[in-house]
């Protein structure tokens, strides 16, 4: 299960406070949390932690937190080998207030993850060419994205895209894609038809009539939805209790590439992420909450 995760990286600096500041004023006694976010690592994160042999091309700064990101990713067991050094902008960061009634308020720098051009990935060719499934999200170029899209269909590679935060897809980019993950929002924005919770099978027939051949929305606590041209298939989430819902999508990302990277979409495959993220729901964190595939294997029996 070799799987190329392109994508990004964060420093998350949260603030947990009382309440978010207004304009011009402080807010004192905040607890300070730092820790390793961005779609790219924690996808990258959960693919290694579920059994995958993992790729990560990303673009760290010239800070700090270029080594100290290298040293997460290699202790992942995560290749590094492909990360790009920018010496000219700092390591992605998002800023984050969090306040007691659980609102928040987030400032995101993409710094480095802009670096990460087409012509890198042209660079890196080979490590496409090794792969059985490209992963990426969109916090980096929407040209890198399709750089890498093109090369590996042209390839023969699976391509799996999660375009979060929301972007347009374009037909050439969305031929592509042979699996388009999304959540109820992000399917309504690309499919431009409204969620009404009753029409999943419209929004997916739309994906899917412009050209994405496997189309999977994750409905949060309602658990799982597929289309494809030969089988539609639903799944409830596993009941939990969720106490923190950050990364749940990253996780369902990084575990559905390692289960479909070799055989493809199937209930089983659907269900593995489905459980791996029911996990993830259960922790405190972004990447401290991603499970191993022990854990998922003995939740699943
Ligand atoms: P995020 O942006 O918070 O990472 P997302 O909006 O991309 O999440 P969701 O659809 O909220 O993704 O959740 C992804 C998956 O996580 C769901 O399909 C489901 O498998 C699991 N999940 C989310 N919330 C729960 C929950 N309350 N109980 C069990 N599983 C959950």
């Amino acid at each position: 299960m070799r799987i190329v995760v392109v994508g990004s990286s964060n420093i998350d600096m949260v603030a947990q406070v009382s309440h978010i500041p207004a304009p011009g004023e402080t807010v004192g006694n905040a607890r300070f949390i730092q820790s390793f976010g961005g779609k790219g690592a924690n996808q990258a994160v959960a693919a290694a932690r579920l059994g995958g042999s993992v790729t990560f091309v990303t673009a760290l700064g010239n800070d700090m937190y270029a080594d100290i990101l290298k040293k997460h990713f290699t202790e992942e067991g995560i290749n590094t080998n492909y990360i790009i050094d920018d010496s000219h902008h700092p390591t992605g960061t998002a800023l984050i207030y969090v306040a007691n009634s659980g609102e928040n308020c987030i400032a995101v720098a993409p710094g480095a993850n802009y670096s990460l051009l087409p012509e890198s990935i042209t660079q890196f060719s080979e490590i496409i060419e090794e792969a059985d499934i490209v992963v990426m999200q969109a916090e980096i170029p929407y040209e890198t994205i399709k750089k890498t899209a093109l090369l590996a269909k042209q390839k023969g590679k699976k391509v799996l895209f999660n375009p979060a935060p929301a972007c347009l897809i374009d037909e050439e980019l969305m031929t592509t894609i042979d699996i388009l993950v999304v959540n109820e929002l992000e399917a309504s924005f690309i499919s431009g038809i409204e969620y009404t919770e009753n029409n999943l099978d419209d929004i997916a027939q739309a994906l899917l009539r412009s050209g994405a051949r496997n189309i999977v929305i994750t409905l949060g606590s309602q658990g799982v939805y597929m289309m494809n041209e030969r089988e539609t298939i639903q799944l409830p989430s596993f009941k939990v209790k969720a106490i923190d819902t950050v990364a749940a999508g990253d996780t369902f990302c990084g575990a559905l590439a390692v289960t479909c990277s070799q055989k493809g979409i199937s209930r089983e495959a659907l269900s593995f992420a489905n459980a791996a993220a029911a996990i993830a729901v259960t922790r405190l964190g972004a990447q401290s909450s991603i499970p191993t595939l022990v854990e998922v294997n003995a939740f699943i029996q």
